[in-house]
């Protein structure tokens, strides 16, 4: 008896629900994760992002031979290939059982049920488990049996719905073999071969381990403050945890622990543990909405109505946000930071994405797709969520009249300018009152002969299209 366990956005062995049943079978257990160019072409994958899943695969190998287990990773180039592949693979090992964590993206669910199909026509039995979130999209349903478009009683239902098997991470699963050496994967020919252009390793060093570090630290320190200084993108106030969870190197449940301890006690109201419980909350709604309503996987708007939307399209404005060299020093060190790092801070998020879809009147899909091609944290539901959001078309969405002014923006978030001068350097000279008035902004600019855009739109004259588009619809 053999267990086949196919990684996939879950690249740890702790707290692993899949592969625990797997090795809990009794048998062996061979484990596969596929690399899938085509796939990843499609889907607008993030290169630095693959280039970190990679390293994460390396990591998860050695803790997986350390359980007895060889990670065989394997090249399919498509997803439409995966179903023949997975079941050739599984006969030649004289595998009789596939083991694997749920996805919820409309693509991906089909991929899985023509996998199950196709074993169970091989007398293969499948085994597929909920791992990926903290409550399951189907289980948390509003009293009409709809998914939740609202996150307030979509959380108040979620708090209802938790219960102890949802916070208990798992126990180590045990060895089913003895310990394999450590098999050099061969990341560095798949990398070369992909083009891929690594990652900043040292804000996020890949593997389950590098993860577990990061949430210590961040529950010994920034979590109690979290809720004062998550809006600030200079400090350092966030758990930065989000590449680590959009791969799985680390599991929500793991996460849910450090604040919700002993005897299932809630964070104290007006916490930083219950702010960031919210924001693990956002996770699990954006998930569940891509399931209810799958239009939304399919770059369609949530908001049926804003389909029509009379979206510009210019080249120069949008190379100018994804540049940074919009003219807005906020918006610029926010993209910035992205192209530098694959990481931008929330807030940032929320004003870049906001600047494209409303300043720019930009189709919020190009900002979408440029996010996913940039982040080490892409996932589709909350970077969808985050867009349509910004945008005015998805579920629970900022009202289309509620534009942020990026300088009023800066001068909330980043008052004396630190964060937009690490990105910016040009504008060190810059003094922190002119930073977020483009009148000041445009006379040092001038006096101190500085290199940096005009603003490539005005903000009223920007703001009064916005809504003209949106009031036509
Ligand atoms: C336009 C836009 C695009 C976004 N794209 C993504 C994306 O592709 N991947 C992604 O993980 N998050 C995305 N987010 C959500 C959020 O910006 C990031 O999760 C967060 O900045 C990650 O930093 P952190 O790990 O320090 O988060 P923390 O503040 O420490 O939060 C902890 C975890 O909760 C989850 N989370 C936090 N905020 C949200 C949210 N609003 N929606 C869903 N989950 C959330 C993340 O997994 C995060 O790691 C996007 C937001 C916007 C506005």
């Amino acid at each position: 008896m053999t267990a086949l366990m196919w990684f996939r956005r879950d690249l740890r062995v702790s707290d692993n629900r899949a592969l625990y049943q797997a090795t809990a079978a009794g048998g062996g257990v061979v484990a596969v994760a596929l690399i899938t160019p085509l796939q990843w072409q499609k889907q607008n994958e993030s290169p630095a992002k693959l280039s970190f899943w990679l390293a994460c695969l390396q990591e998860l190998a050695g803790r997986l031979a350390e359980l007895g287990i060889k990670l065989h990773v394997e090249e399919v180039p498509d997803n439409a290939d995966i179903p023949e592949f997975m079941q050739q693979f599984a006969r030649a090992r004289k595998c009789d059982a596939l083991y694997f964590n749920r996805e919820y993206e409309y693509y991906e669910q089909q991929r899985d049920e023509t996998v199950k199909r196709v074993m169970q026509a091989q007398k293969i039995r499948t085994f597929d488990f909920a791992d990926r979130l903290l409550i399951e999209p189907g289980r948390l349903l509003t009293g009409s049996g709809g998914y939740y478009t609202v996150f307030t009683p979509f959380k108040k239902s979620w708090l209802g719905l938790l219960s102890r098997a949802d916070l208990e991470p798992l126990p180590l699963p045990a060895p089913v073999a003895a310990a394999l050496p450590t098999p050099e994967l061969p990341v560095a020919e798949i990398s070369s071969r992909l083009g891929l252009p690594g990652w900043p390793s040292d804000l996020w060093p890949a593997g389950e381990t590098a993860a577990q570090k990061r949430l210590a630290e961040f529950a010994g320190g920034a979590l109690d403050t979290y809720h004062e200084l998550r809006d600030l993108p200079a400090v350092d106030g966030t758990s930065r945890l989000s590449p680590w969870l959009a791969c799985g190197a680390i599991s929500p449940r793991q996460c849910l622990v450090v604040v919700i301890r002993d005897n299932k006690k809630m964070p104290a109201a007006g916490s930083g543990g219950e702010a960031w419980l919210n924001e693990l909350v956002w996770r699990d709604f954006y998930t569940h909405v891509v399931v209810g309503f799958p239009r939304v996987s399919c770059s369609q708007p949530f908001q049926k109505k804003t389909a029509g939307l009379q979206w510009r399209y210019d080249e120069c404005d949008l190379k100018a946000w994804q540049s940074g060299l919009t003219g807005y020093p906020i918006v610029d060190a926010a993209m910035r930071q992205l192209k530098q790092t694959g990481w931008m801070h929330n807030r940032l998020r929320m004003v870049a994405a906001m600047f494209l879809s409303k300043h720019l009147l930009i189709d919020w899909r190009l900002g979408e797709k440029y996010f996913m091609q940039n982040l080490l944290d892409g996932d589709l539901a909350a970077n969808n969520g985050g867009w349509q959001w910004s945008a005015s078309t998805g579920t629970d969405a900022v009202p289309y009249f509620r534009i942020f002014n990026p300088f009023t923006q800066s001068q909330r978030f980043d008052a004396d300018g630190g964060f937009i001068r690490r990105y910016c350097p040009e504008l060190e000279p810059v003094s922190a009152v002119a930073l977020h008035d483009p009148k000041k902004l445009a006379a040092e600019i001038a006096k101190k002969k500085i290199s940096y855009p005009a603003p490539v739109v005005d903000h009223k004259l920007a703001r009064e299209r916005a809504l003209a588009a949106f009031k036509n619809l």
